[in-house]
C-alpha cells in the first residue's frame, strides 16, 4: 500500500510540474470543502481533486487519470443532484476556477468558461442589455445544465440554452483540444447539445444572445386549499401562453420557515411592457392569492428569485418526469401527496414546454423533448439526516402514484443517481442510439462514464 502511495505522490509532482492550477488530496487545505456539491447526500473523496485554470490543465489531469487507470468526474457548478460531479478514488477535474466571459456586443455573443455560473454569465451579458437562456437560479453550472439541454425563463421565445449554442472547446477523452461548432463537426456537436458530458470536457461554452433589458417577472402565491384550482388554471392557460411569457407552477411551503404550504404561479415575461401587462392578466386576475408580487425587474433579479428556496449543502433527492396532459386525476395525486410531504423545504414543480422550444425538430440536436408538455419535477430537500428514509421514500412513493399519467419522457438534468437503464433511454428517447454511435467513435472507452452515460458497448 506505501509503495502505491508512493508511486501516485510521484506521478502528483510531475502532474503539478506544469499546472497552473491547484491539486487538492485528502489533508489538504480546501479539500474538504471542494469535494462538496451541491446535493449534501453526495458524500465521495476523490484521490485528486484538479482545479483547472485551462484546457492545458485539463488535458494533464485527463492523461494522469487515464495513465493510472482512475475514475474521472468533471465539476462545472456541482448543482447534479445525483452527484456526478464527484468520484469516489478517482479524479474530479473541477473546472470551478475557470470564470472567464467575454461578451462580444457587435456579434452578440457571450463565450464563458466552463466553470461559470448562470449569475455570473447573466450579470455579464446585462451590461450590454443582452441575455440568453439559462437555468431558472442563479448558482447552476452553466456547463452541466447547457449540456444537457438547458430550461429556464426565456425558453419560449429563446428555446434551450443548447439552441443558443454556437461553438464549444472541448477536451475529447483523446487529450485533443477542439473547437466544435455546427460547420466543423456536425455530428459532435450534435451530441453535445443534450448529450451531456459524454463526450469530453467543454472549457469553454460561446452562446448566441438577444437582446434584453427587463422582464415582469415575480410570484404569486395561493393558499394550499386552493391548490387543486390553481394547478387546473395553470394547466388550461399554459397551451395558451405567448412566447414571451413562461410560466411555472409549484406547490411549495412558505420562505419564512413558518412550514404553510402554498400553491404558487412563478411568471417571466420578456416581452414589451404593455403586452407583459395584458399577458400577465389572467395570472394576477385568477383567486385570492396571499402573495402576489410581480412587476418589471432586471432578468438577473428574476434569475434569483428561487435561489433562497435552493441552498447548497441540503440534502436532496429528486424524481423527474414529463406529463403529456396534466389531468385532474394527477393533479389530485399531486395535492394528495404534497399534503404529507415530511419536509417543509420539499417542491413539486411543474414547467410548461411551448414556444420556441417546441419549434425545433426532435432529431436537430440530441435533445428529444420537443413536444409541448409538462416537464414535473418532485423535489424532495431536508436538513436532518435522520429524516432521509423518510424523505426519499415520500418522493418515491410519490412518484409511484403519479405513473400512470407519466409520459415515457425524462430530462437529463433532472434525473438522481438511482435513476439508471430505462430512466436515461427515455431521457435521450429516439436520439439514443445516434448517440451510441458517437460515443463509440469519441469515446469508445467511456471514460467520461460520470454523467447520465450513454454506454459504446
Ligand atoms: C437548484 C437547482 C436548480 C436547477 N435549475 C435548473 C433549471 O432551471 N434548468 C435546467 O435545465 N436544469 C436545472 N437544474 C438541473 C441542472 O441543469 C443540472 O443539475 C446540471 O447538471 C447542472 O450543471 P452543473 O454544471 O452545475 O453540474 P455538475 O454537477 O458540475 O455537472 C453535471 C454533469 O455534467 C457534467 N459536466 C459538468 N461540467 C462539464 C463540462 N465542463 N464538460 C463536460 N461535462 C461536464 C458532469 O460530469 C456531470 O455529469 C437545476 C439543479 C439544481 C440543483
Amino acid at each position: 500500500m506505501a509503495q502505491v502511495a508512493t508511486i501516485e505522490g510521484e506521478r502528483v509532482e510531475s502532474l503539478a510540474a506544469g499546472f497552473s492550477g491547484v491539486l487538492l488530496r485528502s489533508g489538504d487545505e480546501g479539500y474538504e470543502q471542494v469535494r462538496r456539491v451541491h446535493n449534501a447526500l453526495v458524500d465521495k473523496r476523490p484521490l485528486l481533486i484538479a482545479r483547472c485554470r485551462g484546457a492545458a490543465d485539463v488535458v494533464g489531469a485527463l492523461a494522469f487519470a487515464r495513465s493510472g487507470g482512475l475514475e474521472i468526474s468533471v465539476r462545472g457548478g456541482g448543482h447534479n443532484v445525483g452527484g456526478k460531479a464527484v468520484t469516489d478514488g478517482g479524479v474530479m477535474i473541477d473546472l470551478s476556477l475557470m470564470k472567464g466571459i467575454h461578451v462580444d456586443t457587435a456579434a452578440q455573443t457571450a463565450r464563458a468558461q466552463g466553470g461559470v455560473t448562470w449569475g455570473e454569465l447573466n450579470r455579464e451579458t446585462a451590461l450590454h442589455g443582452l441575455a440568453t437562456t439559462g437555468g431558472v437560479v442563479s448558482t447552476t453550472g452553466i456547463a452541466g445544465l447547457t449540456l444537457g439541454g438547458g430550461l429556464g425563463w426565456l425558453n419560449g421565445v429563446h428555446g434551450l440554452a443548447v439552441d443558443n449554442l454556437l461553438s464549444v472547446e472541448l477536451v475529447t477523452a483523446s487529450g485533443d483540444v477542439l473547437t466544435v461548432t455546427a460547420k466543423s463537426d456536425p455530428d459532435l456537436f450534435w451530441a453535445l447539445r443534450g448529450g451531456g458530458g459524454n463526450f469530453g470536457v467543454a472549457t469553454w461554452f460561446e452562446y448566441r444572445l438577444h437582446p434584453l433589458q427587463e422582464v415582469h417577472g415575480g410570484l404569486i402565491a395561493h393558499p394550499f386549499d386552493a391548490a387543486s384550482g390553481v394547478l387546473r388554471f395553470f394547466r388550461d392557460v399554459s397551451p395558451k401562453l405567448p412566447d414571451e411569457l413562461w410560466v411555472v407552477a409549484g406547490l411549495v411551503h412558505a420562505p419564512d420557515g413558518s412550514g404553510a404550504k402554498l400553491a404558487a404561479l412563478a411568471v417571466c415575461h420578456c416581452g414589451p411592457s404593455a403586452q407583459a401587462e395584458q399577458d400577465l392578466g389572467p395570472m394576477l386576475e385568477f383567486g385570492s392569492p396571499v402573495m402576489s408580487e410581480v412587476g418589471p425587474m432586471p432578468y438577473p433579479v428574476v434569475n434569483t428569485l428561487f435561489d433562497e428556496a435552493y441552498p447548497p449543502g441540503v440534502l436532496n433527492y429528486w424524481k423527474s418526469s414529463f406529463l403529456h396532459e396534466l389531468r385532474d386525476e394527477a393533479i389530485n395525486v399531486l395535492v394528495e401527496r404534497f399534503a404529507v410531504t415530511p419536509s417543509p423545504m420539499t417542491a413539486v414543480v411543474i414547467e410548461y414546454f411551448h414556444g420556441a422550444v417546441c419549434r425545433v425538430d426532435v432529431s436537430e440536436t440530441a435533445v428529444p423533448h420537443r413536444e409541448p408538455g409538462y416537464n414535473l419535477g418532485i423535489f424532495s430537500e431536508w436538513t436532518d439526516p435522520a429524516a432521509t428514509d423518510e424523505n426519499v421514500a415520500w418522493a418515491r412513493e410519490t412518484y409511484a402514484a403519479l405513473e400512470p399519467h407519466l409520459a415515457p419522457l425524462r430530462y437529463v438534468n433532472y434525473l438522481d443517481e438511482d435513476d439508471v437503464g430505462n430512466a436515461v433511454r427515455a431521457a435521450y428517447g429516439p436520439n439514443y442510439e445516434r448517440l451510441r454511435q458517437l460515443k463509440r467513435r469519441y469515446d469508445p472507452d467511456n471514460l467520461f462514464r460520470l454523467n447520465t452515460n450513454i454506454d459504446p458497448a
